[in-house]
């Protein structure tokens, strides 16, 4: 039996699952189809959206006050890449100027995703 909130909409749903013996899923507590497929998604194959920020290079010797750049995955990540993703992004670097939806990392971790800007730096 496993517990899970849907994090869908901001209802919250408290679902319950468990492994029936031909191995599919009971789910119970979901109020729409969507909380049920959320919560195939997560006990099958858990995702995650990743945000965060990547050093920019401005190469002009000047002080300046934006000084890393906000990035997300172009789609969910798996949950046990996260680490590895992680790494990607904390060593990774741009050059100034930075456009919006810029490609920062192509095909990171080879997992078909890319990190991009979530904002211009012009
Ligand atoms: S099960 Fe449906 S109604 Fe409930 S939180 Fe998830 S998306 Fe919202």
């Amino acid at each position: 039996m496993a517990s899970l909130i849907c994090i869908v909409c901001p209802k919250g749903c408290h679902i319950e699952a468990s492994k029936l013996e031909n191995g599919e899923w009971d789910i119970t507590g979901n109020s729409c189809k969507r909380g049920y497929n959320y919560a195939i998604s997560e006990l099958t194959h858990p995702t995650r959206m990743i945000t965060s920020t990547v050093k920019v290079n401005y190469n002009d010797g000047e002080e300046h006050e934006l000084v890393r750049c906000p990035v997300v995955t172009s789609s969910p990540i798996p949950k046990e890449k996260i680490f590895d993703v992680m790494n990607e992004i904390n060593n990774a670097s741009v050059d100034y100027p930075v456009m919006m939806h810029q490609v920062i990392i192509k095909n990171v971790f080879g997992l078909d995703v890319d990190i991009i800007a979530t904002r211009e730096i012009n």
